[in-house]
């Protein structure tokens, strides 16, 4: 594969391109990812800024409606917009909420969108690296708005979180009592919080829910990256496509905010940091899954259990050994 060609069609914004490069960097094979890493180096410093938006919300609470009308506003105001999926129940159960393209039928024929559905892997680690590379490559292509949406479940939102630039918790109208089934982690996640359905007869009930919501937020302490105001609630309805403009536009004051203090850039370079630490250690653990260290490990284990050797020896002996660390270096 010549990837200074496929870099060069992706710049030019070629969907092909990116849609084969997303597929390279899914890969598990290993000249693949030689590949991948290559092509994600070629494009480094490419393109321009995307906003990248992560979206969470319980299955049922209308992201894909919401993402859809969203992505269909921003497309009619000349701007490209690309939808990535992390979906761990995909990663469980093989089946997926969230991967189904049809979901979005109007936005996925939009020539000024891309949707690509979640990576169906084994582990949610290497769905991270996947989402985050396919939202680079992404960004590369020119895109303006990257929105990468997940379900409410599990690890998977602080995961998405740790790849945007701002986070969109999408809630339903509620009764008082749903609203501390918000985890408050989550909340603290949360840039803007969208209580969506707010039409016909939800509307009085959305109103009070995002209310309810907003005075939870007060109670949140103040974070250095947020101007006044922030985090916020906000109602919208998908379906009749109210709010929408409004959450646009608070989005953007919020990203411009942040660019101009520092933080938006602040942000990128720590998450870079955390994901350089998460590749570091996961490269660890594939080596130690490899032969010969697998079989070493094994040995070892077999001497720590009849004593032959204590747990501290056998792990020094094996991580200097095998990985060629130094002896003792793994206090820290
Ligand atoms: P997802 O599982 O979070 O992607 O949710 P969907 O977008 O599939 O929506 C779930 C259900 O909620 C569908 O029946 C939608 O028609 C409905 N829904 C989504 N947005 C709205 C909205 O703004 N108002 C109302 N009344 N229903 C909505």
């Amino acid at each position: 594969m010549d990837i200074d060609d496929l870099a060069s069609r992706i710049r030019a914004g070629e969907r092909r391109a990116l849609a084969r490069a997303i597929t390279l960097v899914e890969s598990g094979r290993a000249d693949h990812r030689a590949q991948a890493t290559a092509l994600l180096e070629a494009l480094k410093g490419h393109g321009r800024e995307a906003l990248r938006v992560g979206l969470s919300g319980t299955p049922g609470v209308g992201k894909s409606t919401f993402i859809e009308a969203f992505g269909l506003m921003l497309t009619g105001q000349g701007l490209r917009v690309a939808v990535l999926a992390v979906d761990p129940s995909s990663a469980r159960s093989g089946g997926s909420i969230l991967g189904d393209k049809t979901r979005m039928e109007r936005l996925s024929r939009d020539p000024q969108a891309f949707i690509r559905p979640s990576p169906s892997q084994s582990q949610l680690g290497g769905v991270a690296r996947r989402t985050r590379e396919a939202a680079e490559l992404c960004e590369a292509a020119g895109f303006d708005v990257v929105l990468i949406e997940t379900v409410g479940v599990g690890q998977s939102e602080t995961m998405v979180a740790e790849m945007s630039d701002l986070f969109l918790l999408l809630l339903a109208p509620a009764g008082g009592d749903e609203l501390q089934g918000v985890k408050r982690g989550i909340m603290e996640m949360a840039d803007i919080l969208l209580v969506n359905k707010a039409d016909g007869d939800l509307k009085t009930t959305a109103i009070r829910t995002c209310a309810d919501y907003a005075g939870a937020l007060r109670l949140l302490r103040k974070r250095p990256q947020d101007p006044e105001g922030f985090p916020k609630a906000l109602t919208v309805s998908a379906i009749e496509q109210e709010g929408l403009a409004r959450a646009w536009e608070e989005m953007q004051s919020l990203a411009d905010w942040r660019r101009a203090q520092g933080h938006f850039a602040g942000r990128r370079a720590e998450q870079a940091r955390h994901w350089f630490e998460a590749e570091v250690r996961e490269g660890l653990l594939a080596r130690l899954r490899r032969e010969p260290v697998r079989g070493a490990m094994a040995a070892l284990g077999a001497q720590v259990e009849a004593g032959a050797i204590t747990p501290s020896a056998a792990a020094d002996e094996l991580l200097s050994e095998y990985l060629q660390l130094d002896r003792g270096a793994r206090e820290e």
